[in-house]
């Protein structure tokens, strides 16, 4: 059985001083982890008072970028080392707007990947098409091709305990939610995918959230659907009550 995970991506927002305040207004109120884990994932800056005042608490923390080596000359970057000796348990790669904003190829987000691995951090890996693609009806081909080169060269134990988000481009920050049955289809495709290429094990062990303007109006039936296992959220993630309904959905 697969434990549903949500995530909070907090992208640009937050000073530590209002991840602090925020920790401390849903502390108490998270569902147990066995039933739904609770993650946020926030910006550098905010990590470590992130993990500080989250601790004892039912929060997962996570990155929202890391680069592929751990130490060295590497001005502005994030080492996988860094966060696993800080306790941050996860590490979104991939996101759309590092691959279009700052040029991410999927190398790199495949390097990223193993270096998180190798560092005790487990990759949230986030993949997903654009309008353009959506609307040539390319999307599986898109998607199929970006988790594959993802996944090359991880190992089936690996591949086991990560996380993909499937986020349309055309969903993001937009309000434009894919349908229920939309995100369905490609999370199952994704799962049939890690199943081509590992084993049904493998495929029935991965966690697939859909991203994309989820909020506590349409959780619930997003998460009604088989193959989809979480939600990765950004806007709505940001304020504290809003992220209690969604982790709450089961209520
Ligand atoms: C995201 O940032 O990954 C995201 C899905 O954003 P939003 O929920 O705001 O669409």
């Amino acid at each position: 059985m697969r434990t549903p995970i949500i995530a909070g991506n907090w992208k640009l927002h937050m000073n530590p001083e209002q991840t602090i305040e925020f920790v401390n207004a849903v502390k108490g109120k998270l569902p147990d982890p066995s039933k739904v884990e609770s993650v946020i994932a926030a910006p550098a800056v905010d990590l470590y008072v992130l993990k500080k005042t989250a601790e004892g608490s039912n929060l997962h923390t996570g990155a929202e970028n890391a680069y592929f080596e751990v130490e060295g000359a590497f001005t502005g970057e994030t080492s996988p080392k860094v966060l696993n000796e800080m306790g941050i348990d996860y590490c979104i790669i991939g996101h759309s707007e590092r691959r279009g904003y700052f040029h991410e190829t999927d190398e790199d987000i495949n390097k990223k990947a193993k270096a998180l691995f190798a560092n005790g951090v487990t990759p949230i890996i986030c993949c997903g098409e654009s309008l353009e693609t959506r609307e040539a009806n390319k999307q599986d081909e898109w998607v199929v091709a970006q988790i594959k080169a993802a996944l090359d060269g991880l190992t089936a134990e690996q591949v086991s305990k990560l996380v993909i988000a499937y986020e349309p481009i055309w969903a993001i920050g937009t309000g434009k939610t894919a349908s229920a049955d939309q995100a369905e289809e490609m999370c199952k495709t994704i799962r049939e995918t890690v199943k081509d290429l590992y084993n049904e094990e493998t495929a029935e062990n991965v966690r697939i959230q859909y991203g994309g303007s989820v909020k506590p109006a349409n959780v619930k039936e997003l998460m009604s659907k088989p193959d989809i296992d979480g939600g990765l959220v950004g806007g709505a993630s940001l304020d504290p009550e809003s992220f209690l309904a969604l982790v709450n959905y089961q209520d």
